[in-house]
């Protein structure tokens, strides 16, 4: 890139970062002039032509803002991060964080990206419920609320391959046909398990490579998960072992791979299978103390209150 061109780009990257740091300020301001109605002593008709009119904000950005911000008036952590990184990172969380949990979820939501977020929210939720289940004594144990012992997929197959199924089936059931073809995959692929590549470098040889995939078919191996691998995920962590192990590489979809370099998957030295999202937001943790240092900071600097939205000519 030319000098000019170069030149002209950081202060288009320096404007628009200005840019983004003044609307989100302006968006925190927003229920405090909503409540005390300061678009009508303005002469304004309403709080979307006020926003609209002095910051360029559309009408749905203004009733988002109002909204979330409404749902995190308690939590002084959630607002910290608004100021940082846009109402739009908190988005995942406004409905799963609470008082006692709002440091927790803070500290995610500076730490992923929305998207990852977003996958550790329903991961989160998912073992909660499972946790709860497991342990209250008053609910009923987990035989009732078991999975059916039988699920029904329908699939779109060509007529040939319905035909040679059928005939595979003959007088026994799907169930015992589909386990002996699952377990013809699976040993055909073992059967070419190379062994662990030691003293390696950054890249796994093809052999390996294509064992592992081959094991869940390109899919993401978390559980339940269908996405298409993005990484192969070294589960005991390359940089400690410089070795690449069929058994402990792993394909991984974007959002699960962050989850794990994140430290928030359980048992990841088993198999995939036994993975779980870790799930500690009721424990205190050192860690999340820095949050609060945060918001120390934050109520210390620039605290939107009363009387600076007074001040607003
Ligand atoms: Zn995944």
């Amino acid at each position: 890139m030319t000098n000019v061109a170069q030149n002209l780009h950081e202060k288009f990257v320096f404007y628009g970062k200005n840019a983004k740091e003044w609307m989100r300020k302006c968006v925190l301001l927003l229920p405090e002039i909503n409540r005390l109605r300061i678009w009508e002593k303005k002469g304004f008709g309403s709080i979307h032509e006020y926003a609209a009119k002095l910051a360029g904000m559309s009408r749905n950005s203004v009733d988002e803002a109002l909204r979330i911000l409404r749902k995190v008036e308690d939590k002084p952590e959630l607002r910290w991060v608004i100021d940082k990184k846009g109402i739009n990172a908190i988005k995942p969380i406004v409905t799963i964080a609470t008082q006692e949990t709002a440091d927790f979820w803070a500290e995610k939501a500076m730490e992923m990206s929305k998207n990852t977020l977003e996958v550790y929210v329903k991961e989160f939720k998912k073992a909660h419920v499972e946790e709860k289940n497991n342990k209250s004594e008053f609910l009923p144990r987990k035989e009732f609320y078991a999975v059916p012992q039988v699920q029904n997929i329908s699939m779109e197959l060509d007529p040939e391959i319905a035909k040679q199924l059928e005939k595979l089936k003959g007088q026994g059931n799907w169930n015992e046909l589909m386990q002996k073809l699952l377990e013809a995959y699976k040993s055909q692929n073992e059967a070419k398990k190379p062994i662990p590549q030691e003293n390696a470098k950054r890249y796994t040889s093809a052999k390996i490579k294509k064992y592992v995939l081959t094991k869940t078919n390109n899919t993401c191996a978390f559980p339940n998960c269908t996405k298409k691998y993005k990484y192969l995920h070294h589960a005991d962590r390359f940089a400690l072992t410089h070795e690449h192990n069929p058994d402990t590489l792993i394909p991984l979809c974007k959002a699960h791979e962050r989850l794990a370099h994140a430290g928030l998957i359980e048992n990841e030295n088993m198999a995939p299978e036994n993975w779980r999202i870790k799930t500690t937001a009721d424990k205190a943790s050192e860690k999340w103390q820095k949050v609060d240092k945060w918001v120390v900071k934050y109520y210390s600097g620039n605290f939107v209150g009363t009387e600076e939205v007074v001040e607003i000519t």
